[in-house]
Formats: structure tokens, C-alpha cells, sequence
């Protein structure tokens, strides 16, 4: 057994990467910039009217003009130019005329005639109410640096720079097969013995938040025909992650089926709890992991050892949320094995508080729902009541 610094560091060394492509900006929400991204155009495009009102030439600005015009947004006027004394109705997007410096906003003019508008003030400032070409950004700069993760506003300013394709790293594409004669699909009526496998589920939803995209998910009995057939399938995929199976009871065949395809076993078992049962080795060239069954172990491993594993994968900064926190409560649960504890972490007066949640059993799901961390705890230690202890907390929607 390794413990669970050497796990992280072999899965580290192994290096892996899956390329880049390009994609349309509108379908790149959440995915990851390989390369600065240029804009290839002006934003505006050209001089716009910020208001709805007439468009002048220079100071000084109190006189009457002549209304030589009027230009909507997205039209443009067949006179091009206008002199001194001569206003352009224009609206809040209307492309400027050239030599149109300023818009005097509606609500301040007089409407002399049809013809005439009458501006008193003089407290207007050249360049007021019109927002000049490239004031937003100019052409050919950086508007996206290499390594962002693309929000809806990414997605609007790529797209107002005229980017049609911008360079992306491919989603790490991943299969899971959930391994246990008593697993059943969501939708499926439940019998007796049945067991739903909420953990396909749960890692499905994981893998997404992970900035990657389950392309298979699968039920397998735990038949080693059956189990090496779907692994072979598997291996067309980036990565390989199953669950179940992988523990030393008789039903547990993942290992002795990944032994029988020839995988190289990078390491199997650690000192921790829950999670002691992990493997993880390479089948043809691809990562497996085989995670146990029990749904918090699985959360935990993910959480653990794949989540950063994609992160760095995809050329991101492991962005965990860890944290010292107060104990609340006095930790019951000792084990030897570094232990993963769901806690609940609250802020008072600004001081971290955790609270280690009663039942750490690994098949409890209502409490792993509860928790929004992880407590982490060397092996052997008693911790009581407020002592300091590490904490993770779960990203958002985790
Ligand atoms: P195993 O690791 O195969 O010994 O499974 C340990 C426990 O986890 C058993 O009670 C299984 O029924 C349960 N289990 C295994 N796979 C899943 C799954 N995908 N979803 C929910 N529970 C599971
Ligand atoms: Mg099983």
C-alpha cells in the first residue's frame, strides 16, 4: 500500500495530453483557451452615437442648426459629411457622419421648425455622448489570454471581435463502466435486490463540471468476460473510469480483467479512508482508474486524485479551495489511513469553523449531499474539539 502523496505523485508523472482544435465561440462556454486570442476587428467598428439626439460638429456648441439628416442604427446617411451648423438626427447605435464630433442629447434641444433645432447651453464637451471607434478594444490586441476558462461575457466580446474560430484544448473524453451485478440504470423499475448506480451519475456530472465529457457510461455485470470486453470498448475513449469491483471479494474482477488485457499497473491500494481500494495503471496507452464502489469513496477519489489529474490535463491551475478550520465537534471516527471526513464549514465573525458530520460511513449519500467539505486527518491522531484541521472545500456545484 502507498500512501496517498505517492498515489498523486506517480499519477502526476504521468504525462498526458490530448491536443487542441478550433472551435465557433458560440459553442465554446466553459472550455479553455490554448492560445491568446486576437480581435480582428475595431470594437465599435466605427464612431456610434451613445444617446439619441443630434450629431454636430465644434465648438462652440450653443446655435441653431440645420437638421440636415437622420441616420437609425445599422443605416448610414447618402451625405457622408456634415459642416458647422448642420446637425444629424441620430439614435443611441447610429453610425456618426464624418466630421460629427458630438451628439447633443434630445431632451436639451428646441425643435425650432422641421428643419432647425436650437441648442442654448454650452456646457457640452467635444467628444460627449459619442463613443469613438475602438473604445471598447482595437483590432489585432489580446482580448482573451491563453489558459481562461470562457464565461458568457467571453462569448459575447469573442464575438463582437469577428472571431469566427478560436483554439481550444479537446475535452478529455471519458468512460465510466459502473461494475456490480446489482446496479441499475435510473430510469429502470427497482427489484429486491436492485441497486441504483447513483454513482454513474454522480461522476457523469463531475466529469462535466471538470471541464470534460463523458462519451460513454455503461452498466457491467461482474462477469470477467463481460468486464474485459466493455474495458476493451473503453480504450477508445481519453481516459478509463470504473467503479466497483476493485476490492479482494470474490465479485471484485476489474483488476485480475485489466491483468488479463495486458494493463500496466502504475499502483493499486492506499492508505486511505475511504478510497483504499483505488487503482489506476494504463490500458493501451490510455488511464484507467478503478475507483471502489461505495458512492462517498468514489466522490472522494474523484475529488482527490482525478479532478486534479483533468485540471492538469487541460493546462489549469488546481484551483482547490483548502482551508484551516475550528473543529466544532470532537472527531469519534480514528482510523490508520489518512481519512477524507464530510464536514460542513461555516464562517462566524470571520473565523473558519468545521463541523466533522456524525456517520462517516462510505455508503451515505445524504450525508455526503450535507457536507460542503472534506476534513483531511493523518492517520492515528485524535482530534477534538477545537482543534485546527485542513479542509477542502467542494467547488461550486460539486
Ligand atoms: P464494491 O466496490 O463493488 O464492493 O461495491 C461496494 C458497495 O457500493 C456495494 O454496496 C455496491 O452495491 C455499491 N455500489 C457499487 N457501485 C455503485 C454505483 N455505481 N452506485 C451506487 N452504489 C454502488
Ligand atoms: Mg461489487
Amino acid at each position: 500500500m502507498i500512501s496517498v502523496k505517492q498515489a498523486l505523485s506517480i499519477i502526476e508523472k504521468f504525462k498526458y495530453s490530448i491536443g487542441t482544435e478550433y472551435i465557433a465561440p458560440n459553442k465554446a462556454l466553459g472550455r479553455i483557451v490554448s492560445e491568446n486570442v486576437l480581435s480582428k476587428t475595431d470594437n465599435p467598428p466605427f464612431n456610434m452615437s451613445a444617446m439619441d439626439g443630434y450629431a454636430v460638429c465644434n465648438k462652440p456648441f450653443n446655435r441653431v442648426y440645420k437638421v440636415v439628416g437622420e441616420i437609425f442604427a445599422g443605416r448610414s446617411m447618402s451625405r457622408k459629411k456634415i459642416l458647422k451648423n448642420e446637425a444629424v438626427r441620430v439614435y443611441t447605435g447610429s453610425k456618426l457622419p464624418q466630421g460629427a464630433t458630438t451628439v447633443i442629447i434630445q431632451e436639451k434641444t428646441k425643435v425650432l421648425d422641421n428643419n432647425f433645432i436650437l441648442y442654448t447651453n454650452n456646457c457640452l464637451k467635444i467628444g460627449q455622448y459619442v463613443r469613438k471607434k475602438g473604445l471598447d478594444f482595437k483590432k489585432n490586441k489580446t482580448i482573451i489570454k491563453k489558459g481562461k476558462i470562457l464565461s458568457a461575457r467571453d462569448l459575447a466580446l469573442l464575438i463582437s471581435a469577428n472571431c469566427k474560430k478560436i483554439k481550444v484544448f479537446k475535452k478529455p473524453k471519458i468512460s465510466i463502466l459502473s461494475t456490480g451485478d446489482e446496479l441499475i440504470f435510473s430510469e429502470k423499475v427497482k427489484k429486491d435486490s436492485n441497486i441504483f448506480a447513483s454513482s454513474l451519475y454522480m461522476l457523469e456530472s463531475l466529469i462535466q463540471l471538470s471541464f470534460s465529457e463523458c462519451n460513454y457510461k455503461t452498466i457491467v455485470k461482474d462477469d470477467k468476460n463481460k468486464i474485459k470486453k466493455e474495458l476493451s470498448k473503453a480504450t477508445k475513449s481519453d481516459i478509463i473510469i470504473t467503479t466497483g469491483g476493485v476490492s479482494v471479494g470474490k465479485k471484485d474482477l476489474i483488476r485480475s480483467s485489466l491483468i488479463e488485457l495486458g494493463y500496466k499497473e502504475k499502483f493499486w491500494k492506499i492508505t486511505m479512508r475511504p478510497g483504499k481500494p483505488l487503482l489506476f495503471g494504463i490500458l493501451k496507452s490510455k488511464p484507467v482508474f478503478s475507483l471502489p464502489g461505495n458512492p462517498v469513496s468514489t466522490y472522494v477519489c474523484f475529488f482527490i486524485f482525478i479532478f486534479p489529474f483533468l485540471i492538469r490535463v487541460l493546462k489549469l491551475k488546481n484551483n482547490y479551495y483548502k482551508k484551516i478550520a475550528k473543529l466544532t465537534n470532537n472527531i469519534k471516527f480514528i482510523s490508520k489511513r489518512e481519512s477524507y471526513l464530510r464536514g460542513f464549514f461555516c464562517k462566524k465573525n470571520n473565523e473558519n469553523f468545521v463541523k466533522c458530520l456524525s456517520n462517516q460511513d462510505s455508503s451515505l449519500l445524504n450525508m455526503l449531499a450535507t457536507s460542503n467539505c472534506l476534513i483531511k486527518i493523518p492517520g492515528k491522531k485524535k482530534y477534538s474539539k477545537n482543534m485546527f484541521v485542513e479542509i477542502i472545500l467542494f467547488p461550486p456545484l460539486f
